[in-house]
């Protein structure tokens, strides 16, 4: 079809579409309904004759009223003769520029008609000519506009006359070509990116401003163009102040009539939106307070790590000694390995609530600071979040090197660090995971580094752990006890026991109890309540544990109060203590689920009491006083629990909405431990001194006490002196199931003291903590 069109030498037929600008001519004659030829003429200077015609389209042989192939080979002179005011033809084919000029043609007949002519050079083509052209020639493209053209013409005129207006007002750069790679017009908005006035930018001096590595791929695309493709390329142009653009340019080829293939395009500078793109690529890989490497990134990393050859690692260029038969490299470690070494800082939470999120900011930034200068170059450190950091450390050849590393991470650390005027000595505990040989996802390496931090934790902190087959056993049974606790919370099969708080005396009589959950796992027996809380905290079921605590003991209460009403009980409980934990008191549903409950089983909020430690109080004071004021003010009570132990100062407990103060039983304990009496001091030693404290500042405040843990008569006696309205422990009971706890009711609810033997010098608790194995 392309080649129909043509007729003339060298237009066999038989040769592919030619490349580059040769097929752009051919395009242009095809789409040209208007009379083209090609003409050319030796480059040889010496050689220099006339132009001869080398190829024709139909339009063409019907103006001259010939066969197109009979055009071919003539001399352009017969066709275009000398016009007697101007030069001759020969002289009108400029190499420099297209030439238009109006002359009269000779037809087949011999008749003369008036004509527009245009003649435009075809760009040498160095590397391959199209089909009939020769290197040896000079190629032009002739177009000729026969009379009656006029109003066609004008008609071309005025649309482009459009455009031009139309471009030139228009924000978007736009270039136009009438022919090949010369600029022929530019907008203002084109001039203004580059900085230069437009007239500089025509012709082919455009081609300058785009950067040298670019302009290749520049000159490619236009050939494209020329050929009839459309075309979208990014490239970099540098303005006249030398600033260097990133553009997107997007070419259209397009024909002017009478010139020939060009195109149009516009320029739209991308530098900002790339700067900005390049910004937040940035963000989506960095942690924006220290500048590591996010936990995005980290995995990544970890993926590509995890995905490499084990053995690669080792000896880099084990391969190319093992196919050349050389030796391994004498003094190589036989296995060297990466570490992955998670760093959690101990207590960190202390710096962030104490001193503010600046001071932990600015802890953080120093750590990582710290963190970074330890690695070498190729290894990583990364935040993935928190106060948690991730180091991925290569060639670590033995147990030994991943020994040196830890230590050296943990001194850095160790250095005291200043924020507001304080010195503050951070500890940090550290989890290693080694990765090689591990087929294993990227998360689950993160998750593992965790677990080891977790034991280096247990150890008592300021250590670093390996995961090791053991830690690994331990984890996934943990793992498989909180599916398992999930489950029995689910089918509500977490039981309540209850313990008496009673008033002391001989007998003692039961005041209230306090509700404590127990779990009898179906193959493990039971489990220690503080171990499945801790797991629950963990997997985030405690607000689920607490609240089934709370139904059932409203349940239970709600039962008793009715066998008492009907002459069945004797005595009942006052009210019912429920432990609250922090993240139960902090959820947004807290209250409305404690009302829920109570009115559920037909009780009022002055039914239950809410055992809440100071630790949780601390935590988010101002929420939780908010929750409890409410809960208060509508009759509930309110303890707090294991006095003592947590951060409570005087300040604010004289503000707190509570009821209960329940010393915690650490105190209490010691109070047997120091001599009975020494001449001068009181029963008890500075035990009792310690104890006497915490209860006048809870009568200072017009608070009840109650003393936990009370074993012994000694611990009984010293805590009424001080004035504990009520006692709970062993010496009167142990938590009683549900049955028990009827019978004591049904017996008036009056308890015998039976202390428990004394505990082994040092006074261990009596629950073992940990997750049993
Ligand atoms: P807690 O609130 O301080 O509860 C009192 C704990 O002290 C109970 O341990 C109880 O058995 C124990 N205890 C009472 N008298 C004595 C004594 O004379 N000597 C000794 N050595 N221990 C005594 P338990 O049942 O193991 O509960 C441990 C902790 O678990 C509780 O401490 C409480 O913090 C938590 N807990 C129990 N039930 C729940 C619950 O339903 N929800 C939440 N969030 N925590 C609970
Ligand atoms: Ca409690
Ligand atoms: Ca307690």
């Amino acid at each position: 079809m392309l080649n129909e069109a043509w007729r003339g030498a060298g237009s066999g037929g038989s040769d592919a579409s030619p490349p580059g600008i040769a097929a752009a001519l051919q395009h242009y004659a095809v789409a040209a309904d208007q009379p083209v030829v090609v003409v050319s003429r030796p480059r040889d200077p010496a050689a220099l004759e006339v132009a001869r015609v080398r190829w024709a389209n139909s339009a063409a042989a019907d103006l001259f009223g010939v066969a197109a192939a009979d055009l071919v080979d003539l001399a352009v002179t017969r066709l275009l003769p000398p016009d007697p005011e101007g030069a001759p033809p020969r002289e009108r084919l400029s190499r420099e520029r297209r030439s238009r000029y109006s002359v009269e043609v000779v037809t087949s007949g011999g008749v003369r008609r008036g004509t527009e002519v245009v003649a435009w050079p075809v760009p040498d083509q160095p590397a391959r000519p199209g089909p009939g052209t020769s290197r040896e020639e000079h190629y032009w493209v002739v177009t000729v506009a026969a009379p009656g053209d006029e109003r066609a013409q004008a008609a071309v005129r005025a649309a482009e006359q459009r455009f031009a207006t139309l471009a030139q007002s228009s924000p978007v750069a736009t270039i136009v070509s009438d022919v090949g790679a010369r600029l022929s017009r530019v907008n203002e908005a084109f001039a203004a990116l580059l900085g230069l006035p437009a007239e500089q930018l025509c012709g082919t001096a455009w081609l300058a401003h785009v950067v040298d590595d670019e302009r290749a791929g520049v000159v490619e695309a236009v050939a494209r163009v020329l050929s009839g493709e459309r075309v979208v390329l990014d490239t970099r142009l540098r303005n006249a102040a030398g600033q260097v653009r990133w553009v997107t340019v997007r070419l259209a080829p397009s024909q002017t009539p009478g010139y020939g293939a060009g195109f149009v395009g516009t320029v739209e500078d991308v530098t900002d939106r790339l700067a900005r793109e390049h910004r937040l690529a940035y963000q989506a890989q960095h942690d924006l307070l220290t500048g590591l490497p996010n936990r995005l990134a980290l995995l990544e990393r970890l993926a590509d790590l995890l995905a490499a050859p084990a053995e690669a690692a080792a000896d880099p260029l084990a391969d190319l000694r093992a196919s050349t038969g050389a030796p391994p490299a004498a003094g190589a470690p036989a296995r060297s390995r990466t570490g992955v070494l998670m760093v959690d800082l101990d207590d960190f939470k202390t710096v962030n609530d104490g001193l503010g999120p600046e001071a932990g900011d600015a802890v953080l930034v120093e750590v990582a600071r710290r963190l970074s200068r330890t690695v070498r170059g190729a290894d990583m450190v990364a935040r993935p979040g928190g106060d948690e950091f991730v180091l991925v450390c290569h060639d670590l050849a033995d147990l030994e090197a991943v020994e040196a590393t830890a230590r050296r991470v943990l001194d850095a650390v160790l250095a005291p660090v200043e924020v507001n005027g304080l010195r503050l000595r951070l500890v940090a505990s550290i989890g290693v995971v080694l990765l090689d040989g591990l087929a294993c996802s990227a998360e689950e390496v993160v998750r593992d580094a965790g677990i080891a931090v977790h034991e280096a934790k247990a150890a008592g902190g300021g250590r670093w752990a390996l995961l090791d087959e053991e830690v690994r056993q331990r984890a996934r049974r943990a793992l498989r006890l909180v599916a398992d606790l999930r489950e029995a919370l689910a089918r509500g099969a977490i039981d309540v026991h209850y313990q008496p708080i009673v008033r002391p005396g001989r007998p003692a009589r039961l005041v209230s109890v306090e509700a404590l959950c127990r779990w009898n796992h179906p193959e493990l027996g039971p489990v220690d309540p503080q171990t499945f809380i801790d797991l629950a905290e963990r997997a985030n079921l405690v607000p689920a544990l607490d609240a089934h605590v709370l139904s059932v003991a409203c349940r239970d209460l709600a039962a008793w109060r009715a066998a008492h009403a009907a002459g069945e009980l004797p005595h009942v409980p006052g009210w019912v203590a429920v432990n609250v934990s922090a993240v139960s008191l902090s959820a947004d549903d807290f209250a409305a689920g404690v009302r829920r409950a109570v009115a559920a089983a037909g009780l009022q909020l002055s039914d239950v009491c809410l055992e809440v430690t100071e630790t949780a109080l601390a935590s988010d004071l101002r929420a939780c006083r908010t929750v409890l004021e409410e809960l208060r003010r509508d009759g509930a009570r309110v303890a707090i629990d294991d006095f003592g132990t947590g951060y409570s100062s005087l300040a604010y407990l004289k503000d707190l909405p509570v009821d209960h103060l329940k010393v915690d039983r650490s105190f209490v304990r010691d109070l047997d431990a120091a001599p009975a009496t020494t001449r001068g001091a009181a029963p008890g030693g500075p035990a009792r001194a310690v104890a006497a404290a915490v209860v006048s500042l809870a009568r200072t405040l017009g608070l009840d006490v109650v003393a936990e843990g009370v074993e012994t008569f000694a611990q009984d006696e010293v805590m009424t002196d001080l004035g504990c309205e009520a006692v709970q422990g062993w010496l009167y009971s142990r938590p009683l199931t549900r049955g028990a706890l009827v019978e004591v009711l049904r017996g008036g609810g009056t308890l015998a003291a039976r202390p428990v033997a004394p505990a082994p010098a040092g006074g261990q608790l009596p629950s073992p903590r940990g997750v049993p194995a």
